[in-house]
């Protein structure tokens, strides 16, 4: 398909909506004891409640529901305070009630709104309509066998989680930060694994687009739903895609068609599902089998909501704005340590100690730390095939071994080499660096010669630099590095230079 100009693409305003189902990782199902595990054979964990036998009765997962609290306050949502299920009628094979039990009238979570970064200093509040409890349907396996289906309820009953945004979101990169925050935030509170490509989170985009001159006129373009989305990547592009498509549409004069549409990954582009059912379609009505649930706020509630809330962990935004604050570390640098938390834990304690033991600007033991550990270390990591967590590398002797850099009395090749021998021996770096001779010997007198007799034999150079020209400070250090044999540390040599070229 043809990309549409950027004038024509400005010409329309795309609203965007997401409606984004999270699998819970409790130990047990939403409405029955069955074991909730995403890992086991088809139909081990199935009992005649998650298989919707008639006469069973589902009893509600207690875990779940503090779960989807839990989610709430951490996006500043009105928790209500009393929550029902209500049933969703339809047929399908792999919903043996033929309902799904989920909350339409009276859910657990309403507004609140989670914030993404634009960009370094950009914060963007995202609000949410609401979020509600449900359970997961079984999963129908289409074989290569054309005459037959599949199907293993395994999942049948999962507690799901359903996110609804309002339409407040207008492209695909927002909408794929949108889905790398919450991702990042469910890891966060530890109640779901989210991941994609596991189907353990589901984003569907809702999508419009208008003319921007119709907009303040209230002329709504018509929603198509886009489906069957595997990554926060083919949810940008599945959003770009939608928006040219519907661009190109409008201006042949074609009407667009209200939908649902797949995301076809391997071509890149959205495929006609089916037309949209309306919401009366599946009938809901309040589950005469389940009891209201009294949330908070009453004598006889499930949660104290003050008590959640001062169990909540350090939420991503929060640590964003510390790691700024603290440490001058954003962007890039800042998400590094949002998706891994030993390795962040390892960095504020290397700093500490690291602080404790040099007289070094802050600034200098925060570089020089970060450094090591996000580039270093990982080398380190990567060519031994370990994890931060096997090596049981103790901070307080990394920040030892940083302080000997610091000081220049190391050379970085070294401090490799030690770190290698910490991994392995548990010993600590003082011993490594004295058992190995890897102590630089810095004899001032002796570099002094040799950058003397450097500068006398290299002129050109010399008078190089004083018109101006920087490089040629790097040639002369390089020949005084060859003249030392590779011993002179290199900062001391530059140092010198500069003192004596001035
Ligand atoms: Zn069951």
């Amino acid at each position: 398909m043809e990309q549409v100009s950027k004038e024509l693409r400005d010409k329309y305003i795309p609203t965007i909506g997401l409606e984004i189902h999270m699998e819970q990782n409790t130990k047990t199902k939403m409405f029955c004891s069955c074991k909730n595990d995403p890992d086991a054979k088809p139909n081990e964990h199935t009992c005649p409640v998650c298989l919707g036998h008639p006469g069973t009765l589902p009893v509600i997962n207690k875990q779940a529901c503090y779960n989807i609290v839990k989610l709430g306050l951490s996006l500043g949502c009105d928790i209500s305070k009393v929550a029902s299920f209500d049933r969703k009628n339809y047929f399908y094979p792999d919903l043996p009630k033929a309902y799904q039990i989920t909350q339409l009238f009276e859910p657990f979570c309403l507004n609140g709104s989670l914030p993404i970064c634009l960009s370094d200093d950009e914060v963007k509040l995202i609000e949410l309509e609401r979020i509600h409890q449900e359970e997961d349907t079984g999963k129908s396996l289409h074989t290569n066998v054309k005459t037959s289906t599949l199907l293993d309820y395994n999942r049948a009953g999962v507690p799901l989680m359903e996110l609804v945004t309002k339409p407040v979101l207008h492209n695909g990169k927002d909408v794929k930060n949108f889905g790398e925050t919450l991702q990042l935030l469910l890891r966060t509170l530890e109640i779901s694994d989210a991941n994609m490509e596991k189907g353990q989170m589901r984003i569907e985009v809702n999508l419009s687009i208008m003319e921007k001159n119709l907009a303040n006129k209230g002329k709504l373009g018509t929603k198509v739903e886009v489906k069957n989305i595997n990554s926060f990547r083919a949810a940008e592009k599945a959003v770009e895609y939608e928006i040219n498509r519907q661009i190109i549409a409008l201006e042949n004069n074609e009407k667009i068609i209200q939908e649902t549409r797949g995301w076809d990954d391997v071509n890149e582009k959205t495929v006609s599902q089916r037309t949209k059912e309306g919401s009366a379609d599946y009938r809901y009505f309040p589950d005469p089998d389940l009891p209201e649930i009294h949330v908070h706020s009453t004598d006889d509630s499930l949660f104290d909501l003050d008590e959640i809330k001062a169990t909540l962990p350090e939420l991503p935004w929060e640590l964003r704005k510390r790691l700024e604050e603290e440490y001058s570390l954003k962007g890039i640098k800042a998400v590094l340590f949002l998706n891994n938390k030993p390795l962040l834990n390892f960095f504020e304690k290397v700093v500490s100690e690291l602080s404790a033991l040099s007289d070094k600007p802050k600034e200098e033991v925060i570089n020089i730390s970060y450094n090591y550990i996000t580039s270093t270390l990982p080398g380190i990591l990567t060519k031994n095939n370990l994890t931060l967590e096997e090596t049981d590398l103790p901070a307080n002797h990394f920040a030892t071994l940083l302080n000997y850099v610091l000081k220049d009395e190391i050379s970085s090749n070294s401090a490799k080499k030690v770190i290698e021998i910490m991994m392995e021996t548990k010993k600590d770096p003082e011993e490594i660096i004295n058992e190995n001779n890897l102590k630089q010997v810095v004899d001032m007198s002796a570099i002094e010669s040799i950058v003397d007799i450097v500068l006398k034999n290299n002129t050109k150079a010399v008078e190089e630099y004083r018109q101006g020209k920087e490089n040629s400070i790097q040639f002369l250090m390089g020949m005084v590095m060859k003249e030392s044999k590779g011993t002179a540390n290199p900062q001391i040599v530059i140092k010198m230079l500069k003192d004596k070229l001035s």
